[in-house]
């Protein structure tokens, strides 16, 4: 079924009644040609991916819960392409461009407000490490700005510029980064890949991967053993267990990261704001709520949950930068487990075991980079061979001392 707006109103007419379910609930088959585990954003977006661009639909999205329920459902939705070094930022911006005409892609309304990402600088030294990336950015196409004081007050009113704990001198703005509603990407992904014949799996938990020798020859879940000729792995903070169950140890460390929301309140903040002197980052939701985060909580672990000390620490960092935020209730919190690699960069690649293919590594950036790293991981899972853009993002370039070293925009796992 096609949504579209006379759509809505003459289901209105009918109660609503006349609505198809937007993907099945199939019983999964013995063997597929791909099989995805993960059906978070990512794996479902390479599923949508081999479907459309290779015309691979005998595909299985593999999910342990309901889909779009671990980090695609828990992050602050910022979407942005403002990174520093090239082997990011162009796979970054290719992202952003594919979210620009996702919602008529997907026939699916993901929500997308390019409103702009501000990241404010507080010293001269951060500004020139701020206008560097910035320059770096535009080189390569990227639409970058740098705003003052003046440029900031008129935008975001309800900064404090002068009395702040550190005082704010600017800002670096990237106008077409914002944010999508985040788990209506992941059921506009499922829909779209169901419409095209990729079977999407809920409530079936991958707990070993089946090798023959090298070769990889399906998974073996909690509803049976089912075979495959691909496996790919799109399971964020669980990417070292779903690893090593192929046999593989990688660079990534699972940790928390907590965000908040909120209650609704009157439009407060028009963008999505940064704070560069500690970490914070805010927007507003289209029903009022402030969402927003602050860094990791500085332990390893699986739990869905975060502590309280961080959340002081998110606060406190808040406050510094808008103190009117004091006055703001907060209703709800939860913590989602990421996977951090030790130089803040991703892996869309190939793995050593045959057949076996691996996007991961995200830390706490992924989100924007969902459709992107589904055509990515797509590519690399039909041609068994990187696209030019997901060529830097390698297991082996640890080994091979080829690190991405993002310090402009990514994680900061050396603070860990
Ligand atoms: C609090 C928070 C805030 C964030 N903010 C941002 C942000 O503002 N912008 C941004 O770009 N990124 C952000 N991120 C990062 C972003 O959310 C993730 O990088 C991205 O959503 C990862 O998508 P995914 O599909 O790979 O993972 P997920 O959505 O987590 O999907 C992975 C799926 O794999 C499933 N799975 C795991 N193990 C198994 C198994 N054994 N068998 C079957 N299924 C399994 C899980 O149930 C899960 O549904 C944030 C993350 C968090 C936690």
């Amino acid at each position: 079924m096609r949504y579209s707006g006379l759509k809505l109103f003459l289901q209105g007419l009918g109660g609503h009644r006349g609505w198809s379910q937007a993907w099945r609930k199939p019983t999964p088959k013995s063997s597929y040609d791909v099989i995805i585990v993960g059906g978070g954003g990512h794996g479902l977006a390479a599923a949508y991916y081999l479907a459309k661009e290779h015309g691979i639909t005998n595909v299985a999205v593999v999910e342990k819960g309901p889909i779009g329920l671990g980090n695609t459902g828990r992050n602050t939705t910022i979407v942005r392409s403002n990174y520093m070094f090239p082997q990011n930022h162009h796979f970054y911006e290719w992202s952003l461009k594919l979210w620009e005409g996702l919602e008529q892609d997907l026939n699916f309304n993901v929500m997308m407000s390019q409103r702009g990402v501000i990241n404010l600088f507080h010293s001269d030294a951060q500004r020139q490490s701020f206008s560097r990336r910035g320059n770096s950015m535009m080189l390569s196409g990227i639409d970058a700005e740098l705003l003052d004081r003046d440029q900031l007050r008129a935008m975001v009113p309800l900064l404090d510029l002068d009395n702040a704990r550190f005082p704010i001198m600017g800002g670096l703005m990237q106008r077409r980064g914002g944010t999508a509603r985040h788990d209506a990407v992941a059921w506009g992904f499922a829909r779209a890949a169901d419409q095209r014949g990729v079977d999407i799996i809920e409530h079936c938990e991958v707990t070993g991967i089946r090798r023959e020798g090298n070769r990889v020859v399906g998974v073996e879940t909690t509803r049976g053993f089912i075979g495959a000729r691909k496996v790919g792995l799109a399971v964020a903070g669980n990417t070292s267990r779903l690893a090593t169950m192929a046999g593989l140890r990688l660079p990534v460390e699972s940790h928390v990261l907590q965000a908040f929301v909120s209650e609704g309140i009157k439009p407060f903040v028009d963008h999505v704001v940064t704070f560069g002197a500690g970490h914070f980052y805010i927007s507003q939701s289209d029903k009022g709520g402030l969402v927003f985060g602050g860094n990791l909580d500085g332990y390893n672990s699986y739990a869905q949950r975060g502590n309280l000390p961080t959340v002081e620490h998110v606060w406190a960092a808040g406050l510094s930068m808008m103190p009117s935020l004091s006055r703001v209730r907060v209703l709800r919190q939860w913590g989602g487990v990421m996977d951090m690699t030790m130089d803040s960069s991703p892996f869309i690649c190939k793995t050593p075991v045959e057949g076996l293919y691996l996007d991961g590594g995200w830390c706490y950036g992924g989100f924007k980079a969902t459709p992107g790293a589904g055509w990515c991981h797509a590519y690399t899972i039909a041609n068994d061979a990187p696209h030019e853009r997901n060529k830097y993002f390698t297991i082996e370039r640890f080994s091979e001392g080829r690190m991405i070293d993002e310090r402009g925009a990514g994680a900061f796992p050396w603070l860990q």
